[in-house]
């Protein structure tokens, strides 16, 4: 079954190089001409679910891959399917890489249509120590009435798909997509070795961008469109009030909304944040409701085609991030 074929584990740097040490002896000892880097071979052609995965294996892949992501710019992903032409274009992949955790809930159904000649399939959560959402009992109650998707609802809150906000855990999922392609192309192990390092030290440097920008506020309380942040306000000692749960359409009852409003006013919020790729209707609502204003906090599901036309990417919009979150949060 080799549809079923998941990629979940990292391979020690030690197994990388020493596969790339035997490809290179096997290439010689077959006197084949000379390829040593394997830069000859074709490109690995790998999928990406939607942003923030794309990114990664464009980053990790270099110019040994081409990527091509399933979710169009401009699309918010928690809702999306793949269409009969995604799945015919899947099939041709190599690799494809997602998320995990929940939030391509198609995954599965789309590997076993394709069968036996799909890509291998990489969960790049599969290492991930990953959270779980503490939710409103009444949310809980309204999400069990209509969806029949999720059976666990009754022991637990859902899992909390949005790793890649969390820029230590987003450097984690690097790290499972650069096993993945050393192990699908090991002659060029030491090309994602290479890029995976310095993806890894952007990342870290993030990190350090976010632990000192978010030292010595006046506030603590994010108020977010959708409960996106969960990992990001773990990392950085905050705490996110969000307006619709796990994925942004999934809309809060009026006496919800009454409960945020009072919590809104009782942290002293003075900015609700919405994001781009869904109606600001309710931010914009209950923020004239507690007389806050509102700013953008983008969960990087996707860009935006005026972002991809302008070359944004992770980077850049994490640090609009960061300084939307100094403003709202009064960070001297
Ligand atoms: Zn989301």
């Amino acid at each position: 079954m080799r549809h079923r074929r998941h990629l979940p584990f990292r391979l020690p740097l030690l197994a990388i190089f020493a596969a790339a040490a035997i490809a290179l002896v096997s290439a010689c000892a077959s006197g084949a001409t000379a390829t040593p880097s394997g830069s000859q071979a074709a490109k690995l052609e790998v999928a990406a679910s939607f942003y923030p995965l794309e990114y990664l294996a464009r980053r990790v892949g270099g110019d040994r891959v081409t990527v091509r992501t399933l979710v169009p710019v401009g699309v918010e992903p928690h809702d999306w399917e793949p269409t009969a032409r995604d799945i015919v274009d899947l099939r041709a992949a190599d690799l494809l890489v997602y998320n995990g955790l929940g939030f391509e809930e198609w995954v599965d159904r789309a590997m076993e249509s394709i069968g036996a000649d799909g890509p291998v399939a990489l969960d790049a959560s599969a290492n991930i120590r990953a959270r779980e959402e503490a939710r409103a009992p009444e949310e809980a109650e309204d999400d069990h009435a209509d969806d029949h998707a999720d059976d666990h609802a009754d022991d637990h809150g859902p899992v909390d798909p949005h790793v890649w906000l969390d820029p230590i855990r987003y450097g984690e999922q690097a790290e499972a997509i650069a096993a993945a392609l050393s192990e699908l192309d090991p002659a060029n192990a030491g090309v994602y070795e290479s890029n995976l390092h310095d993806l890894l030290r952007d990342l870290t440097a993030l990190d350090t961008e976010f632990s000192r920008g978010l030292t010595g506020c006046q506030r603590q309380v994010i108020v977010t469109a959708h409960d996106a942040f969960g990992y990001l306000v773990e990392r950085y000692g905050l705490e996110e009030l969000s307006i619709a749960g796990i994925a942004p359409d999934a809309e809060p009852s009026p006496a919800r909304l009454a409960v945020l409003a009072d919590q809104v006013r009782a942290a002293g919020v003075k900015y609700v944040f919405f994001e781009e790729l869904v109606s600001a209707r309710l931010a914009r609502t209950l923020a004239e409701e507690v007389g806050a204003r509102t700013l953008v906090l983008n969960p990087i599901e996707g860009l935006t085609a005026g972002q991809a036309a302008a070359g944004e990417d992770y980077f850049t919009l994490m640090r609009q991030n960061l300084t939307n979150l100094r403003l709202a949060l009064e960070c001297t």
